[in-house]
């Protein structure tokens, strides 16, 4: 089921109050015109009656597909810093949803369910990209840290995220959050990582959790 409220949620820019629609829970199969508007980076983003200026508006939800087996628990990007309290709520909401208070037809999709704690529409956008490719998140946020090595365009810094924005038939396509930069790749960059025993610990590294990302070894990516 998917829920929408409505909220009064203040322009970051001007302060103007407005009341807008904002999604609490998304089941993915059922709306699909949200689906394309997060995948393509237009989800929740607003613009003000007073100022004119846009805003993106990243309030928790939890993203659901039965079908395709996918639970996203999406906190907003600036608790990042907090991952693993979230992390634990996600895992607490989810055994509550799907395994305590569930019939035992729910408890049995439970158990073959990918899921992800992510932060931010732009981890949220990523993620779905990944799984709807049948791409491997933990070798992406691996390769990832290759990228910090081996490309110029970005650099590490934890408040501003290097996200996948798109999967095209021969590349993959990421910006990083306060960048106009954008940086394609070639799909055998992520096939190699992928495959790679070199590779195998920096991928158990950041999939240690449901919150699969480089910012959980945050430590390690520092020393890059
Ligand atoms: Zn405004």
């Amino acid at each position: 089921m998917s829920t929408f409220v409505e909220r009064k949620v203040t322009c970051p820019h001007c302060g103007v109050d407005e009341e807008r629609t904002i999604a609490e829970s998304l089941n993915g199969p059922r709306v699909p015109d949200v689906v394309d508007a997060i995948l393509g980076g237009r989800f929740q983003t607003f613009m003000c009656s007073g100022c004119r200026g846009e805003y993106v508006v990243d309030s928790p939800l939890v993203y659901l597909d039965f079908d395709a087996g996918h639970w996203l628990h999406m906190f907003r990007r600036e608790d990042e810093a907090n991952w693993a309290a979230c992390e634990a709520e996600a895992d607490r909401t989810f055994v509550q949803t799907m395994e305590v208070h569930a019939p035992p037809m729910v408890r049995e999709w439970a158990a073959r369910m990918v899921r992800r704690t992510v932060f931010g529409l732009g981890a949220l956008r990523e993620k779905l990209a990944l799984i709807r490719a049948g791409l491997d998140d933990a070798a992406l946020e691996a390769m990832k840290l290759d990228m910090l090595r081996r490309t110029e365009a970005f650099s590490w810094r934890p408040e501003a995220p290097i996200r996948l924005v798109a999967v095209l038939d021969d590349g993959l396509r990421f910006e990083q959050f306060d960048s106009d930069d954008v940086v394609t790749v070639p799909r055998e960059w992520l096939d190699h990582v992928a495959a790679a025993a070199e590779w195998a610990s920096a991928r158990d590294a950041v999939a240690a959790g449901s919150y699969v990302d480089i910012g959980r070894t945050a430590g390690v990516v520092a020393t890059v």
